[in-house]
């Protein structure tokens, strides 16, 4: 059962809100432990942290946005003073996993692991308790669905049910979900693997899908997630395209780049606002 948040203003006469998010996987995206015999790869997975990240965070700035980090508790772990950039640039930081499992691939017991080690990690390592997750590999798992619900998460944005915000429901555990799509993640554009290959498409792709999607957007007067990878929108020329695509989206209309947890806060005090408890849900 899922229903729409619809209507929503947005601030300051905004006609769309646009949400910039990444994923930062490096090291622990790809099991940095099943890697130690392949530095090539794992040096790829580095890449995200050792220069993606840096040119996001300058790119970030200059533009004046503010966006969300989805970041797994080991990646804190091992890059504690990068996610502490992260932090004190004012972007919001995700729950991403522990060491990036995909639910749907774990027990239950590790799925609990996942939430409770990712939360620990975030707190010793940069003070920080997300709100919000985003699940490894984009399959929610109903059994990690009722952890974000026991453990108080505020959103998810790991499902596609709408491209508006809605409600993700299964039994009794609900959630707002600022929802994504494979179409608005770089991943498939720009990801190529020994193991798996890929597509690798030229950056015309990418640009007319996502700026395909704004105007969509722009014309319905809804939200937008698009969801970016260090180690991928981190290249020179990709970042060329992003910076490119905000230029566009300011052309074309009063944008509103929000965090996932500012539009959360906006949802919710308008769903309080109306009377309904617990924003609705
Ligand atoms: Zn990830």
């Amino acid at each position: 059962m899922r229903e729409a948040v619809e209507g929503v203003e947005w601030p300051g006469g905004a006609d769309v809100c646009v949400a910039l998010t990444f994923d930062l996987d490096a090291d622990v995206g790809v099991g940095w432990r099943r890697l130690e015999e392949r530095l090539t790869s794992l040096s790829e997975a580095r890449f995200g942290a050792t220069r993606g990240v840096p040119r996001i965070l300058d790119f970030l700035e200059r533009m004046d946005l503010r966006a969300t980090f989805y970041v797994p508790g080991e990646v804190a772990d091992m890059h504690t003073d990068l996610v502490k950039a992260i932090v004190a640039a004012g972007h919001a930081i995700g729950h991403h996993g522990h060491v990036h499992l995909y639910p749907d691939r774990a027990t239950a017991t590790e799925q609990r692991a996942e939430i409770e080690a990712g939360l620990e990690a975030l707190d010793r390592c940069v003070r920080v308790r997300p709100l919000g997750y985003r699940c490894p590999g984009w399959e929610l798992t109903p059994y990690t669905l009722g952890l974000l619900d026991e453990f108080r998460f505020r959103w998810d944005s790991s499902c596609m049910g709408d491209d508006r915000p809605y409600v993700e429901r299964h039994g009794s555990a609900s959630l707002l979900e600022l929802p994504v799509h494979w179409s608005l993640d770089d991943w498939v554009y720009f990801i190529f693997t020994r193991d798996g290959g890929g597509t690798m498409l030229g950056p015309d792709a990418l640009k007319s899908t996502w700026l395909l999607e704004f105007e969509s957007a722009l014309a319905e007067r809804r939200m937008v997630t698009y969801t970016m990878h260090p180690e991928a929108m981190g290249r020179g020329y990709r970042m060329r395209i992003l910076e490119q695509l905000v230029e566009e989206f300011r052309a074309r209309g009063n944008v509103w780049f929000a965090t996932h947890e500012q539009v959360t806060d906006l949802i919710d005090a308008r769903a309080g606002a109306e009377g309904q408890p617990n924003g609705g849900r």
